[in-house]
This record gives structure tokens, C-alpha cells and sequence, in this order.
């Protein structure tokens, strides 16, 4: 197989626009190397060089810098497939210790918790399934495909609703996040493949099944955690 040299402008190009394809420079994968920033405005630097991030707002030098590390572990993790939202806003931690984002129009919040990397690897995965699923908007909760379509499908929420053993082992090991529709189930277990987690093998033919982002790659990274590799 014949190696294409592609000059590092051309891949950031091609990474930082969702709407273009990577398997063109798919071959000439580079890792980025984490560094850790000593200013903000580095760590600014940093995640629009790297990740086509435009906006990065959080509420220390830390947290920037965490926002970095996630997503090198993502982009490293997804071969470079993955895309990052325009905007990523860690906002102020009201004394709320608990699991808080939301995403959409390219852009994610979450809060500044401790575990706030979690969250983002989460919005992320529901930014990336959007991108690469065809039928994301029958992901979602029935209020949202009945927000989302002239003529709204629900098969797709239906039969997943209806699968109640693999519904079961979603709640036992990913958690009730993961069981209220596909999108959410799909983004907890690529939060879960990401942590090395072991898992069932049917989660994983669901994950694939809801068209879950970048499942041939992370299959490899899934199979590592479960030692059938
Ligand atoms: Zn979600």
C-alpha cells in the first residue's frame, strides 16, 4: 500500500471541518502529543490548532487544560476521525456535584465539576453521532423526533425501548443515562470504550446497530479492555 504524504495544513483542514470526509488522508494518521499549557491564552491556542475549537471559555488554567487533554484522548483514540464543536464552555460549579451538559449548534456546555472531562467525552459523542449517523434525528426521545421530523419515525426509539434484556444490561453496566433513548445509550458507551471499560458484547452490537460513531476503530480499542486481543 502506498503512503500519501499530507502536509499538516491539509489534515487540520480536513479535521476541523465536519462536513468534509477524513478517509483521504485516513492513512497518514498523527497522534497529537498532549502538552500541557502554563497560560490560557496557550491553552486557547492549543485547542483551535489542534482542534479546530474557536471559542474555549472555562474558569481556570486547569480546566483548559483538562478540555485539552480530552479531547487528544479522542482525536488519538478515533484514528483523527473525531470532530470538535466550535465552542466549548466549562461554566462556573455552583456547588452542583453532579453529571451537567447540553449540545447543540456546534457548540457544548457543560459544568465544572470534578468528573466534567465525563460530560464532554458524552456531548462530544452525541456531536459525532450526529455527524456520521443518517438516522440521527430517530434517536432521540419521543419529544425530540416529534421536534425534529415533518413526519416523525419512532421505530427506531421504538424497538430500542422494547429491547428489554439489552436494556437491562445497559442500566447494569453503563447506567440509567443510557437507557432513556438511542443517542443516549450511544453516547455512554463511547464514554465507556473510552475509559477502557469491559463490556458485553451485545452493548457493543447495539452501539453499532444505533450507528454509534466511529464503531469500526473503537471495535479494536473495545476488544483490548475485554482481552480478546
Ligand atoms: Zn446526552
Amino acid at each position: 500500500m502506498e503512503l500519501k504524504i499530507i502536509p499538516i495544513a491539509v489534515r487540520e483542514y480536513f479535521t476541523s471541518n465536519p462536513k468534509l470526509k477524513t478517509s483521504a488522508v485516513k492513512e497518514k494518521f498523527i497522534p497529537i502529543i498532549y502538552e500541557k499549557q502554563s497560560s490560557v491564552e496557550d491553552a486557547k491556542r492549543f485547542a483551535l490548532k489542534k482542534f479546530g475549537i474557536e471559542e474555549l471559555q472555562a474558569n481556570t488554567l486547569s480546566e483548559y487544560n483538562r478540555v485539552n487533554a480530552v479531547c487528544t484522548r479522542i482525536f488519538n483514540i478515533t484514528n483523527g476521525d473525531a470532530k470538535f464543536t466550535r465552542k466549548i464552555d466549562v461554566r462556573k460549579n455552583h456547588g452542583r456535584i453532579r453529571y451537567d451538559g447540553e449540545y447543540g449548534d456546534n457548540e457544548i456546555a457543560v459544568i465544572g465539576t470534578p468528573y466534567f472531562e465525563q460530560t464532554l467525552i458524552h456531548e462530544l459523542a452525541h456531536f459525532n453521532h450526529e455527524l456520521s449517523s443518517p438516522n440521527f434525528e430517530k434517536m432521540g426521545k419521543r419529544s425530540e423526533i416529534k421536534a425534529n421530523m415533518f413526519y416523525p419515525d419512532y421505530t427506531y426509539l421504538e424497538r430500542f425501548l422494547a429491547d428489554s434484556k439489552n436494556l437491562r444490561l445497559a442500566r447494569k453496566f453503563l447506567g440509567s443515562y443510557a437507557t432513556p433513548s438511542p443517542d443516549e445509550f450511544v453516547a455512554e458507551m463511547f464514554t465507556a470504550i473510552l475509559n477502557g471499560k469491559p463490556l458485553p458484547a451485545e452493548l457493543f452490537r447495539m452501539y453499532k446497530d444505533y450507528e454509534g460513531p466511529f464503531a469500526e476503530t473503537l471495535f479494536e480499542h473495545y476488544k483490548l479492555a475485554n482481552k480478546l486481543l
